[in-house]
């Protein structure tokens, strides 16, 4: 199921409620409910998608949701959207009407089937969200040479650097020097797609240019401008040492990006009022959990809520709750399990949304939605908006930056965040200050009940091992852990997963979290064995922020692209 999906459905499967896979089709759950309760922690995709499927099948489902609405990371800023951050930082978002930002998940690739499913069953209405624009600019100021520091087309250096890629091999081809690769006939279907793929002339094998890359003086009806003027291509060295060229592979090389992207009409938390119109009525919302325990008779929740302090037993739990926060919570754990969630980093992410008083990306540009990829510490990609086109006003997301320099940008006060943003706009766009009307940011980090935007990788690892993201996934008794702890993307990552080594294979292999379970199921008082961690909501935490709260890898290791793969370092990829 969700996160999201997938995950929660493969912690049900867990349960043995019989279903395979729920990449495509929704599960059919076969297990005994009669009179089964499942108290579900987190009304994010996953906790509604596990009540929604659960509740057909028989389950007496509650769900328990420390926000005041349901969504969790799948959340729409448009007017009167409020946000206090941990750092003291309250905003209130005063776009105007019709107009938001997308500050969590915002676009819905076509093989994300789980998602999909559930919009369609929902009445969610989708539009296409704009992922690749050849119009757009790329801007790279930190290379070298006359491209380096301005604003260029991507049809342009997409077009220059894979001509002279072709032009070259061709050449080399044609001299017989991949002769000990390509049989006779091999070579010449080569050269005929490199001929192709770049508009090479087919007798000089030289790239000098193409419609592609666009016009010097636009084409036209009649005489005058007539067929128009075609452009120069720039030099081979400066497309190489511009590293403009990084953008080339972001979208259409990672199946995540491709196209065609969807987005829900109107914002994406028009999904999670989909799930909630479907399984409102069991949500506890304002109700925090703080301790899990687990006996031979199911599970108990201690939490506050609005009333104060309650706890809940139910048969079974679904806990949903993002690995960066569960960690702090009282838990029936067993210490591998608790070293694995240790491990599990969650990536630092901020956006920020600008609202423009006129479009000028379309007016001005002809740039009608996509992004503007750029290496600008702490802006990293600019996007513009796929909807609303030709109407006066937009909202720009005007950066979306990931580890080390999130947390850098997050630091600053909401207004100093948006004069930031503005600046690094105002370099590829001369219209964006004098244009700006209105900001509303958001830190996944310091969101309270998030604590990162999704998990990025291992904190401190130093040897090979089964991934601890991966391990934590399971079940535990009467508990399945974070049902969406992988959760990447809305739809899941279990595709993924299984590609890299067998989840359940690693999970033995390494933790062992599944026998450690019956342990735990069996003695209930093993929790008293491990080592009690001061207890703590959210927000009550006594280790280093940077290490547990924000998930940073020790200083040494930031900036490691391993880490924090994102635009900051090697190829440029364009986030989630
Ligand atoms: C900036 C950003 C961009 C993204 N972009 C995309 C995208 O374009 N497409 C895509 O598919 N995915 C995207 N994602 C990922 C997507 O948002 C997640 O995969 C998905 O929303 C996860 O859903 P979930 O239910 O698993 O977790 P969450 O949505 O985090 O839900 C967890 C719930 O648990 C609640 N909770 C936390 N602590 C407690 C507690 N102590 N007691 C009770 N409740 C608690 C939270 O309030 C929350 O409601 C993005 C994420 C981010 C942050």
């Amino acid at each position: 199921m969700v996160g999201g999906l997938s995950l929660a459905v493969a912690g049900m499967e867990a349960l043995g409620f019989g279903f395979a896979s729920a990449q495509d089709a929704p599960p059919t759950l076969t297990g005994g409910s009669k009179g089964k309760s499942v108290v579900i922690l987190g009304a994010g995709h996953a906790g509604m998608t596990s009540a929604f499927e659960l509740t057909k099948a028989g389950y007496d489902c509650t769900i328990l949701e420390a926000r005041s609405f349901a969504g969790g990371r799948c959340q729409t800023a448009r007017k009167g959207f409020a946000h206090t951050d941990l750092i003291g930082n309250t905003q209130v978002c005063d776009f105007d009407e019709g107009q938001y930002i997308n500050h969590g998940p915002w676009r819905i690739p076509y093989h994300h089937r789980s998602t999909l499913h559930y919009t369609k069953l929902f009445g969610v209405q989708l539009e296409s969200f704009v992922n690749d624009n050849d119009a757009a600019y790329v801007y790279f100021e930190g290379g070298g040479g006359p491209l380096a520091g301005k604003p260029i087309r991507k049809a342009q250096i997409a077009a220059d650097a894979r001509g002279y890629a072709a032009e070259l091999l061709a050449k080399a081809t044609n001299k017989g020097a991949l002769d000990a690769d390509l049989s006779v006939e091999d070579r010449d279907q080569f050269i005929a797609y490199l001929v192709h793929e770049g508009r090479l002339s087919p007798k000089t094998l030289a790239y000098t240019g193409c419609d592609g890359r666009g016009f010097a003086s636009p084409r036209g009806a009649g005489v005058n401008p007539g067929p128009g003027v075609a452009s120069v291509p720039f030099a081979l060295t400066d497309v190489l040492h511009s590293q403009a060229w990084k953008v080339l592979s972001s979208v259409s090389e990672d199946f995540d990006q491709q196209r065609t992207m969807l987005q829900p009409i109107g914002g994406m938390d028009h999904i999670a009022k989909g799930f909630e119109r479907q399984v409102g009525r069991m949500i506890r919302y304002s109700t925090v959990v703080q301790k899990i325990s687990q006996g031979s008779d199911g599970v108990e929740v201690f939490f506050t809520g609005p009333q104060g302090p309650g706890s809940i037993k139910a048969d079974y739990c679904i806990c949903s709750i993002p690995i960066s926060v569960l960690k702090s919570l009282d838990l029936a754990i067993s210490d591998p399990f608790r070293a694995a969630m240790d491990q599990v980093a969650y990536a630092p992410v901020n956006k920020i949304g600008l609202q423009m008083k006129r479009r000028f990306w379309e007016e001005d540009h002809a740039i009608y939605g996509g992004h503007i990829y750029n290496d600008i510490p702490g802006i990293r990609t600019i996007s513009l908006p796929s909807s609303g086109w030709q109407g006066q006003k937009g909202v720009i997301l005007g950066y979306y930056a990931f580890g080390a320099e999130a947390a850098a940008v997050s630091a600053k006060s909401p207004a100093d965040r948006a004069a930031f943003a503005l600046a690094a706009g105002q370099k590829v766009f001369p219209q964006y200050t004098d244009s700006f009307e209105t900001a509303f940011s958001f830190s996944w980090h310091l969101a309270q009940y998030n604590l990162g935007g999704w998990a990025a990788g291992r904190t401190g690892a130093t040897s090979p091992g089964p991934a601890p993201i991966q391990c934590c996934a399971s079940r535990t008794g009467a508990c399945i852990w974070p049902a969406s702890i992988s959760a990447i993307w809305a739809d899941g990552r279990r595709g993924r997963l299984n590609r890299r080594g067998s989840r359940s294979a690693s999970c033995t292999r390494g933790c062992r979290l599944r026998e450690e379970n019956v342990d735990a199921r069996q003695h209930p008082g093993a929790d008293d064995q491990r080592d009690r961690r001061p207890s703590s909501g959210p927000g009550q935490r006594s280790r280093p922020v940077h290490r547990l709260l924000f998930g940073l890898p020790p200083a040494d290791r930031q900036g490691d692209p391993r880490r924090f793969p994102g635009p900051g370092g090697g190829r440029l990829r364009p986030g989630r």
